[in-house]
């Protein structure tokens, strides 16, 4: 997550820094995860594809937004306004970058663009992969994967669901909100925050003075 470290010390002794720690360092913890159960079976999306982000406006938690949010605003430098009439004529995700056809926010992608082709599912027959279902080309397609050959690979297998709920678990709503709105109010948020960081520097009786 390079530039973020960095960024991130902007917002030292606010909630926000501690939010955007718990929901970076979550991400990182589960990286090995995805790693490790994709390179054992061999699975892996076209060079250049992102059908799924074409069609698909995330909905997402209050942290997983800030962590978008933070990442675009402060680390990219990018305005937002575009976000506030996307939907009016796009069904493709906004962080989608149709040029190089890739997630422009890759490194603080959602949870549910995490385990999307890359997560088993817990059915009552036990684990299984069906990789991912929208039309890529046939040679690229994923294959079906079973439950006996998953769990007998020793490798540790992500499993869908599991990660929502982790993620619902660190804060107090589990509200999800498609990711054009969400990441409007928080970027407007750590706008105002940074805004506060910056006034309480040069003013040493603030509360948020360091
Ligand atoms: S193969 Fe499926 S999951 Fe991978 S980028 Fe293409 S549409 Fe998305
Ligand atoms: S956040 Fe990134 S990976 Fe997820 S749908 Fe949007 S462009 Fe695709």
């Amino acid at each position: 997550m390079d530039g973020i470290e960095g960024t991130l010390k902007t917002f030292s002794g606010t909630s926000v820094y501690d939010e955007l720690k718990t929901i970076l360092s979550y991400y990182t913890s589960i990286e090995h995860d995805f790693d490790d159960f994709t390179r054992a079976f061999s699975i892996h999306c076209p060079d250049v594809c992102g059908r799924c982000c074409q069609v698909f406006i995330p909905d997402v938690t209050y942290l997983e937004a800030l962590a978008v949010a933070f990442h675009i605003v402060m680390v990219q430098g990018r305005d937002v306004s575009y976000l506030e009439t996307w939907r009016d004529g796009h069904r493709s995700c906004p962080l989608y970058d149709e040029e190089t056809h890739r997630c422009s926010a890759y490194a603080v992608r959602p949870i549910v663009c995490r385990v999307f082709g890359s997560a088993a599912t817990a059915t009552r027959e036990g684990l299984s992969f069906g990789g991912c279902r929208l039309p890529v080309a046939p040679n690229d397609r994923i294959a079906r994967i079973g439950h006996d050959e998953l769990v007998s690979s020793g490798v540790r297998i992500p499993v869908m669901g599991d990660y929502g709920e982790a993620v619902d678990s660190m804060q107090r709503s589990s509200k999800r909100r498609l990711l054009d709105e969400a990441i409007l109010d928080c970027a407007a948020k750590l706008i105002f925050m940074k805004r506060m960081v910056q006034e309480s520097d040069d003013d040493p009786s603030s509360p948020l003075a360091s």
